[in-house]
């Protein structure tokens, strides 16, 4: 089913990473940006000219290669411009007939007086999922701590908070092994907020009737982050629904800066982003250039034991895999496979959604991404989610799909949990002799290292204890 290389990289290289010169990269101010008889249309471009002719008249793509490796691309266009599309000859197929149709019925939603107002029957603002925390700290004080990650370019707060039973850590360690959840690097969307904050409250709401919940609860800390964004957030709240990046000022005019670029891990490489302004991906000016990027990069650094992260973005219903910003394979391949297959099925499971699973091939190369990131300076298994839908609402996705979407992450969150399999030290999928000799090697010492389970900065027996669990059965419990 995959592409040839050769239309991957026409994919990758044209139609999305390179695009966006001709973009509308600045920020509205004042009244609300209006989408009216704009439409997204997905395209499978043949030729360098196609790719520039998209350019040339759409100001945004949305996403591109959705459901596989099939070069597509979504791009947002004025109604007016198809004509120059049906006179290229450019295949294309309408996903969204009006942008601004589907914005209004979003506001409409959660306008509308007589709704239950429960916390996931609507997208909530920068302040309701702050009041939302405080509410979960003040509701469950052994399980949940707020904490500040830093501030935004323009003052705002990175909160988020820590989530685990009151159960202590093995062995005296000081804290347990952490999984960290974050969404909305990208402002636009909206859903990974909800979904960050669906796992945990479900969490919470199940840790004493779910016994999987509450061995992970038991054995792990969970830090969420659901607005990684926060200024971004706003701009989508007030001016532009459709706004992507952070608020930095260039050249006097709020441009932004890809903040799911900016990371350092392959920043800048492999036309995984984009060094104009005006870009949706444009990187920055160096690495961790931006506040919100440093914050988040400070928090993980300072965890002891990191083993586990999401990212969560919108859409396409993907979950993807390091590398991002290159098609070489990671170290660590099949434990990825297993890990990402067992996602994919558990959420059709919970609720019958088809994700896919897979490396850039299925997506495109983005370079300078947190979840490259994260596996490759600190190890930790680290994934993207692409939430949903795929493309019928894009980033517009509406209020009814929210307890959906959050089931999706809360099977997909569970499965990279519970498949963690840490003793399988050398990731092959089998625990074997091979990883008691690597395990053997650090307890002799009292390493340091992956083979400390326990996260107290050394290998004892406490580590031996959860190894011989699962050497005995040669996988993991
Ligand atoms: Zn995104």
């Amino acid at each position: 089913m995959r592409k040839s290389h050769s239309v991957v990289l026409l994919a990758g290289l044209l139609a999305c990473s390179a695009f966006g010169a001709a973009g509308d990269g600045a920020q509205a101010v004042g009244v609300p940006e209006r989408f009216d008889n704009q439409r997204v249309v997905r395209v499978t471009p043949r030729s360098i000219a196609d790719v520039n002719l998209l350019e040339q008249i759409s100001g945004d793509r949305w996403t591109c290669g959705p459901g596989g490796a099939n070069g597509e691309a979504d791009y947002r266009i004025k109604a007016s411009d198809l004509p120059l599309l049906n006179q290229a000859g450019v295949p294309y197929q309408i996903m969204i007939d009006n942008v601004q149709a589907l914005i209004d019925a979003e506001q409409a939603e959660m306008n509308d007086p007589f709704r239950d107002r429960a916390f996931f029957d609507a997208y909530q603002n920068y302040t309701a999922v702050s009041d939302y925390v405080n509410t979960l700290a003040a509701s469950y004080p052994t399980f949940v701590t707020r904490i500040s990650l830093g501030n935004s370019l323009q003052g705002r707060e990175i909160f988020g908070f820590r989530l685990t039973s009151p159960v202590p850590p093995i062995g005296g360690s000081p804290r347990k092994p952490v999984v960290f959840f974050n969404s909305l690097q990208h402002a636009r969307e909206w859903i990974g907020v909800m979904v960050d904050m669906y796992i945990a409250t479900q969490f919470l709401s199940q840790y004493q009737t779910n016994s999987t919940i509450k061995s992970l609860l038991d054995t792990y800390e969970f830090v969420f982050v659901p607005i990684s964004n926060p200024d971004g957030y706003n701009i989508t709240w007030t001016t532009s629904r459709l706004w992507r990046k952070n608020a930095r000022v260039i050249s006097g005019t709020v441009r932004g800066i890809d903040l799911n670029r900016n990371w350092s891990v392959g920043w800048g490489l492999n036309s995984g982003s984009s060094g104009t302004s005006t870009s949706d991906t444009y990187r920055g000016p160096s690495a961790f250039s931006e506040p919100e990027t440093q914050a988040l990069r400070n928090y993980a650094l300072s965890v002891p034991k990191l083993v586990a992260a999401i990212d969560f973005h919108s859409y396409s219903q993907l979950v993807l895999r390091p590398w991002t910003y290159q098609y070489v394979l990671p170290q660590g391949i099949a434990g990825f496979d297993r890990i990402g297959n067992s996602m994919v099925n558990a959420i059709a499971a919970s609720t019958g959604a088809s994700y896919e699973y897979g490396g850039p091939d299925i997506l495109y190369l983005a370079s300078g991404t947190a979840p490259d990131w994260f596996y490759g300076t600190t190890g930790a298994v680290a994934l993207t989610i692409e939430l949903r839908d795929t493309g019928q609402n894009g980033f517009v996705l509406p209020v009814s799909q929210i307890i959906p979407s959050g089931n999706d992450g809360l099977a997909g969150a569970m499965a990279l949990v519970t498949g963690l399999c840490r003793s399988d030290l050398n990731r092959d999928n089998i625990v074997d002799d091979s990883d008691f000799a690597l395990f053997a090697a650090s307890y002799d010492t009292f390493a340091t290292n992956s083979a400390d389970f326990t996260g107290d900065a050394l290998t004892d027996d406490y580590d031996f204890m959860i190894f011989a669990d699962a050497y005995e059965q040669f996988s993991c419990p």
